[in-house]
């Protein structure tokens, strides 16, 4: 039996038909149930595979630290590999620290997949200390040109590029580089399962475009919870403004709300967004204060839960550019 190619499966099977995208999605959620220690619809499916035969192992283990991540990397990998994470939905990347469990996951995984640009800014030495031992630990951001990020306090970059489309494709190619690094036999079939995401990743930039469209330039203000969104800005030529900053380690301060109050007055903005994996403390002031309608929660730093809508990479950013541009148009425009 293994547990976790059936949860690959289903990361894969979130694709196909909207019926059994929900079956799947629901099996992919329910064996974390399952693999913590509750019961599961899956543990009856699971037993009965066992029992007539169960499935061969997984080749390898990808342990990914975001569900972006894991996401990308079981629609390149395939079936016959296990692919697990650590950030379920709505968990904030910034201030995440590994369990006792995630520690033996991080032991046993031959691939290991994070973000890097120290959005995981708590396990920048569990990577460091994984790599002086010799494993694979990649940061799927490592080959983005550095004149394509955006530079932020201390020397940083920015680390959300994924809310950029043409940047998320660099980052699946550097997780088809390491997979096929990691199972040379397998490349033509990675790279031609890289290739149709790929191509979904272009339909989905003309999709952003298209929807961004629907809006004036002038309308175009992105104000939010913390700073992920200014490589989203930069595609879809959005202003952005997030309130608490880069990081969520830090409270918004009374002058940062004051600020976005004023900016929101003088430019009229009609609707500002909470975040999932932020506190809505600071934006809720902000709405309150400028009259400002508070829009749909964004998905910034991690992907919906099942029926969201934002379960899958794809329907993440379709799901944020839907919120923003209707909550943005003016009732004349709706
Ligand atoms: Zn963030």
């Amino acid at each position: 039996m293994s547990l976790h190619s059936n949860s690959t499966r289903a990361l894969l099977n979130l694709r196909r038909t909207s019926t059994a995208s929900r079956t799947a999605a629901l099996c992919v959620w329910s064996l974390i149930l399952l693999l913590a220690g509750g019961l599961s619809g899956c543990s009856s499916n699971a037993k009965t595979e066992e029992a007539a035969g169960g499935k061969s192992a997984p080749k390898y283990k990808i342990l990914a630290t975001t569900l972006m991540i894991a996401d990308a990397a079981a629609r390149i990998a395939g079936e016959d590999v296990q692919v697990e994470w650590l950030m379920g939905p709505g968990v904030d990347p910034h201030l995440y620290q590994p369990t006792a469990k995630d520690r033996i996951k991080l032991q046993s995984a031959d691939v290991i997949l994070y973000q890097g640009l120290h959005l995981e800014g708590k396990m920048v030495d569990t990577f460091e200390s994984i790599a002086k031992q010799g494993r694979t630990a990649v940061a799927v951001s490592r080959d983005i040109p550095d004149s394509e990020l955006l530079s932020w306090e201390g020397g940083l970059h920015d680390p959300h590029v994924w809310h950029d489309p043409k940047l998320w494709k660099q980052c699946v190619q550097t997780m088809l580089d390491t997979l096929i690094a990691q199972d040379p036999e397998s490349a033509s079939a990675y790279r031609e399962r890289a290739a149709a995401y790929l191509a979904e990743l272009d339909e989905l930039d003309a999709f952003c475009k298209q929807r961004v469209a629907e809006i004036p330039p002038e309308q175009r203000w992105l104000i939010t919870s913390h700073d992920a969104f200014h490589y989203y800005g930069r595609a879809y030529g959005f202003q952005v403004v997030g309130i608490q900053g880069i990081s969520t380690e830090s409270e918004a301060g009374l002058k940062a709300i004051t600020d976005a109050v004023d900016l929101i007055k003088t430019h009229k903005i009609g609707a500002i967004f909470p975040e999932t994996s932020v506190p809505q403390a600071a934006i809720n002031r902000v709405a309150q204060d400028s009259g400002a309608q508070l829009g749909p929660e964004l998905y910034s730093d991690a992907l919906g839960g099942v029926g969201s809508g934002a379960d899958t990479y794809v329907g993440m950013i379709q799901a944020n550019t839907n919120s923003v541009v209707d909550g943005l148009k003016t009732p004349s425009e709706k």
